[in-house]
């Protein structure tokens, strides 16, 4: 019997209607002669609503009790979904993290999952039953509760099923699939039917948050077949697989946006060996991510350091860069919070040339200056003012995708 793990996110489950519709599908696909494993996600604004409760209380909330906070947004969902289900003669059983269990670090509000004991659901599923498996959240070897990142319930559906052999991982959200660019800001968006996991890592890391990044690193790790498609239109949507050469025929697949990070400049550093070192240091002992890096070519012995974080991390970040720039002796530190990050991604530009020209030209065109520029393989990322992203994006888009015709490799 074929075993299917289905993902709902939150606008999927936002109310009682609408899980009433999940369990129709649900129904559907069990009467098809599949075995099947649902994850889902706490009901739209849920996990957001949870957070701010916690930061009502603490404007740094302890982690592990934050995440015993916000981890109950998918039990409630889970039982609610295992409710429909029973009213139309399906037998389900809900299960949180913790009784599955899914075995996390201990990195409370971004664990990483460890080891998931399958035989509480093969047991359930051997009873015919369907089981609704709580997304975003796991057990630590203390026993606490613990979340896995926002979005993260992609990556519990996705690592359910490298668990369990499932033969597909079908992820239900609000659009019909993946897009060449955010189908909320672009009207033109078109639907991408097969990506590889490489891109659509890239893309997710990138800003376009239809996949938990972490929850494609899975995929590809362990080979799961995934279909992005739609709760609400029943339609074919994408599939995220292994690269295939008819992939590199485009050189640019889709084009991605964040607007979350924000760019700290430590002034007028005195331009001598070492003090990278410890800006960098400093903020990695800490636990903060950084994204892009300029250095600022040297005036008269000084320079200036240009990093981004995540916006969640800015304030601390400044912080620590204030105590490195003070003593090193540099003039001071700046923050600016409304820049944007935009990307042009896509294994073709492996093999075809001139992308980043036309990326800054296009840029240039639209009159949109350039702050920062880091490049990998098959990507290519400008920082840019806030103001104009979506501007950048739509342009970008017209430029690579709305005008591009297939190239033909040979
Ligand atoms: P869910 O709650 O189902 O997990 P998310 O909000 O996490 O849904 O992800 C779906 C959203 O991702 C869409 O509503 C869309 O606005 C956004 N998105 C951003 N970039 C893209 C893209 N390239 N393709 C599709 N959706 C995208
Ligand atoms: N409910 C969590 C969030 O909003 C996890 C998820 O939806 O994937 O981030
Ligand atoms: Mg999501």
């Amino acid at each position: 019997m074929p075993l299917v793990v289905q993902k709902f996110g939150g606008t999927s489950v936002g109310t009682v209607e609408r899980i009433k519709n999940v369990a129709k599908k649900v129904k559907k696909a069990v009467e098809e002669g599949n075995k099947v494993v649902v994850v889902s996600s706490a009901m739209a604004g849920e996990t957001d609503r949870l957070l701010g409760l916690t930061r009502e209380i603490s404007s740094r909330p302890d982690p592990r009790e934050q995440d015993m906070v916000v981890s109950t947004g998918e039990q409630v969902a889970i039982g609610l979904l295992a409710l429909a289900l029973k009213e139309i003669g399906i037998d389900a059983v809900s299960l949180t993290g913790w009784q599955v269990p899914i075995y996390t670090d201990t990195a409370y509000t971004k664990a990483r999952i460890k080891r998931i004991d399958t035989h509480r659901i093969m047991s359930e599923l051997e009873r015919g039953k369907v089981v609704i498996v709580a997304g975003f959240q796991g057990v630590n070897d203390y026993g606490d509760i613990t979340t896995l990142g926002r979005g993260g319930s992609d990556t519990t559906a996705v690592a359910l099923a490298a668990a369990l052999k499932a033969d597909v991982c079908e992820i239900y959200t609000d659009v019909t699939g993946v897009f060449t660019a955010d189908p909320r800001i672009v009207e033109n968006a078109r639907k991408i039917p097969v990506i590889s996991y490489e891109e659509m890592m890239e893309m997710a890391s990138l800003g376009s948050k239809v996949m938990q990044i972490r929850s494609v690193e899975f995929a590809a790790k362990y080979g799961v077949k995934i279909h992005v498609k739609s709760s609400f239109i029943d339609e074919d949507g994408t599939w995220i697989v292994e690269e295939n050469e008819e992939m590199e025929r485009v050189a640019v697949r889709g084009i991605s946006h964040e607007l979350k990070e924000s760019k700290i400049t430590v002034v007028k550093v005195p331009d001598k060996p070492g003090i990278a070192a410890k800006l960098f240091k400093a903020l990695g002992d800490n636990n903060i991510v950084v994204d892009m890096i300029v250095q600022n070519v040297s005036h008269e012995g000084y320079t200036d350091i240009s990093f981004t974080v995540n916006k969640v991390d800015a304030d601390f970040a400044e912080e620590i860069a204030r105590e490195v720039a003070q003593e090193v002796g540099a003039s001071g530190v700046e923050r600016n919070d409304r820049i944007a990050k935009i990307s042009v991604v896509g294994l073709g530009m492996k093999t075809h040339a001139g992308t980043a020209g036309k990326m800054f030209e296009v840029l240039y065109r639209e009159g949109i200056n350039i702050y920062a520029i880091s490049t990998s393989e098959i990507k290519i990322s400008c920082l840019i003012d806030e103001k104009y992203a979506e501007l950048a994006v739509r342009a970008l888009h017209e430029a690579f995708i709305e005008n591009q015709e297939t190239i033909v490799v040979d």
